[in-house]
């Protein structure tokens, strides 16, 4: 029961005692529950109510003074902290989020799927300059061109100079972009009156480090700054093997449409998972932080316990890293893709590393899977990695059907892993648990979970 004296504006005072899995700290004052960006776990604050959600449980409120401070806070790195949309957690220690993950997979288990099992720690490498692309809208506003990230549920852009979960080429590049855009004055998108001429920037770093490829993502196909970009690009940026400009006229949240030209080098990066090799095209999928990736991959190897005699099936495969990743350890590995041209890559990236034991299917996992069950295909193995959404229940059924005897679930959301786990937990026993910090300093929980035949 929510208490009465919550309303909007109230002010309280109180200790955070809990954390949402986005770092807000959740305090209980006058029976009432409250989310409040800005405060740990035992740090004591004064707050007030701005909006109260009787039917779900819980108000949300503002920070107005913090009385005391956690062991575990930091110092966040990025000026715009608090403000960008991209990180939530940059205020607590690279631990303490680790503990923190492995918490909120656990949480998720217990409360949704009933089930207590045993996380293993959260794994993490580098807290700092992962990620291996940076995707920025360029926006018109009243105070100029600004580029950088929205905030978090809007579409307000908060201006970024660098980002410092991206790796160091990606932010040489926007340095050298965001001293461009003033010196030619190059108008940013305006959504409202759909003018303007630079939409979005996407830098992509491969090899390691060591290639970088810019994709200007422009509204119209003619604009007057395009080849002094390029060609400060092409002077000032080491390791650039490739600048792309990519036409995007349509009034969407779509980054890429569908025209490309090349302005100079290659529209491609070289990239390698383990010893697999991957050409990444401009606008395709592929794992923003390779090194966790890696990780996550041999834990999945080890969950499926293959012999090399086994069919597996690999439901939600995307470009086939995680396909081709697994097909040496077994006699038939199936990849399985709604995307087609994901399809196309996954079938190109076989090919580039003399894979011969896979096949591709361009299908949804739930038609593909009951069709496969219903023909009597083999299935002794099965990987899945589905979306945000989860599996469909139609995907879980079937692999009940089949009576699967080991399968491995990659999850990027601990609550619908938990509510698929459920369901699978009659037939089956949870054997590992494992969360990887794929996105430090955000609240994103990437978890590996495997799955044996009662
Ligand atoms: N396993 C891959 C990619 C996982 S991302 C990797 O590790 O790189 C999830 C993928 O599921 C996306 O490529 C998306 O296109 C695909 N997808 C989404 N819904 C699907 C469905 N119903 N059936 C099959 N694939 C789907």
């Amino acid at each position: 029961m929510m208490s009465q004296e919550i309303r909007p504006g109230v002010t309280l005072t109180g200790p955070a005692e809990g954390v949402t899995q986005d770092g807000r700290g959740v305090l209980h004052v006058n029976g009432a529950t409250l989310f409040v960006a800005g405060l740990l776990p035992g740090e004591k604050g004064r707050v007030q109510v701005e909006a109260v959600h009787p039917r779900r449980g819980y108000a949300e409120a503002r920070l107005l003074q913090r009385y005391d401070e956690s062991p575990e806070r930091v110092l966040p790195r990025c000026p715009v902290f608090g403000r960008c949309g991209g990180c939530q957690l940059q205020h607590w220690s690279a631990e303490a989020q680790q503990v923190h993950k492995r918490q909120v997979v656990a949480d998720a288990f217990r409360r949704i799927a009933h089930l207590s099992v045993d996380v293993e720690e959260t794994v993490n490498l580098t807290p700092w300059a992962y990620r291996n692309k940076i995707e920025m809208p360029v926006v018109q506003t009243s105070r100029g061109t600004q580029i950088g990230y929205f905030a978090s549920h809007s579409h307000q852009i908060v201006n970024v100079e660098t980002c410092p979960i991206a790796q160091p080429p990606a932010n040489r590049v926007l340095a050298v972009l965001q001293r461009l855009i003033r010196q030619y004055h190059i108008a940013g998108y305006d959504e409202t009156r759909q003018n303007g001429e630079l939409r979005h920037v996407v830098v992509r770093v491969g090899e390691r480090g060591r290639e970088v490829l810019v994709i200007l993502v422009t509204r119209v196909r003619t604009v007057s700054w395009l080849d002094a970009v390029v060609k400060t690009l092409v002077d000032e940026i080491d390791g650039l093997v490739g600048v792309v400009q990519n036409v995007q006229p349509v009034a969407t949240n779509v980054i890429l449409g569908s025209e490309w030209h090349l302005c100079w080098g290659r529209s491609f990066l070289n990239e390698h998972l383990g010893d697999l090799h991957f050409h990444l095209s401009a606008g395709a999928f592929f794992q923003v932080n390779p090194p966790v990736a890696e990780k996550m991959y041999n834990a999945a190897q080890e969950a499926l316990q293959c012999e090399g005699t086994e069919t597996l099936v690999d439901l939600y495969c995307g470009v086939g890293t995680t396909t081709l990743w697994m097909a040496s350890q077994v006699k038939w590995a199936v990849g399985v893709e709604s995307n087609r041209q994901a399809v196309q890559d996954a079938q190109a990236n076989a090919v580039r590393n003399h894979v011969a034991n896979v096949d591709f299917y361009a299908d949804t996992a739930a038609h593909f899977l009951m069709r496969w069950v219903a023909e009597r295909q083999p299935v002794d193995r099965l990987l899945l990695d589905p979306p945000r959404k989860g599996a469909e229940p139609a995907v879980l059924d079937a692999i009940l059907t089949a009576g699967v005897p080991r399968l491995v679930y990659i999850s990027c959301n601990p609550q619908t892993l938990a509510r698929d786990a459920a369901r699978l937990s009659n037939a089956y026993r949870v054997t590992r648990v494992q969360p990887f910090d794929l996105f430090p300093q955000t609240a994103h929980i990437e978890t590996v979970v495997g799955f044996e035949h009662r």
